[in-house]
């Protein structure tokens, strides 16, 4: 499980996306409205989030902060697995790339959406934003990218 906790400071939001796929508590600041700096670092500190940030200042003064190095959400990824942070998809979405929500498998009977593909199965939706997930090209995609950092042993494969 991966039960850390994280905060996403606003030029992170791909890498917000990503983490939720990997099933981590991802807040992002901009979706709670969060710009300034003592803000982030009031919010990573009582709600004992780790907050994720590219502000070296900030994270200097703010209790487990981890500074990212990288612009790209690919080397940013990698930098995480080098602080220790596992990143991989799991068998199934646990969370809303969108909301951070958790999700749930659609049973048999429920609506299906109309954009579905016909063959796709299962298909997950969003508790809280009620979005609907399969995987898809986009899964597929995020699973290459997470492959290729997230096991560091493994490239030969
Ligand atoms: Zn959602």
């Amino acid at each position: 499980m991966n039960d850390e906790q994280f905060l996403l400071d606003v030029m992170l939001g791909k890498l917000a996306t990503y983490l939720r796929l990997c099933g981590y508590d991802t807040v992002y600041a901009l979706d709670e409205g969060m710009e300034a700096d003592d803000a982030l670092k009031q919010y990573a500190e009582s709600e004992q989030r780790r907050l994720v940030t590219r502000d070296r200042e900030l994270a200097t003064r703010t209790d487990g902060a981890l500074l990212l190095e990288t612009r790209d959400v690919a080397d940013q990824l990698a930098e995480l697995v080098a602080h220790g942070i596992p990143i991989e998809l799991p068998e199934e979405p646990q969370r809303c790339s969108v909301c951070n929500g958790l999700v749930r498998t659609l049973g048999d009977e429920e609506q299906r959406p109309d954009h579905a593909p016909d063959d796709i199965d299962p298909i997950w939706q969003c508790r809280a934003c009620e979005q609907h997930f399969w995987k898809g090209s986009h899964w597929e995609r995020m699973g290459n990218i997470v492959g290729g950092v997230g096991e560091p042993n493994h490239n030969s494969l």
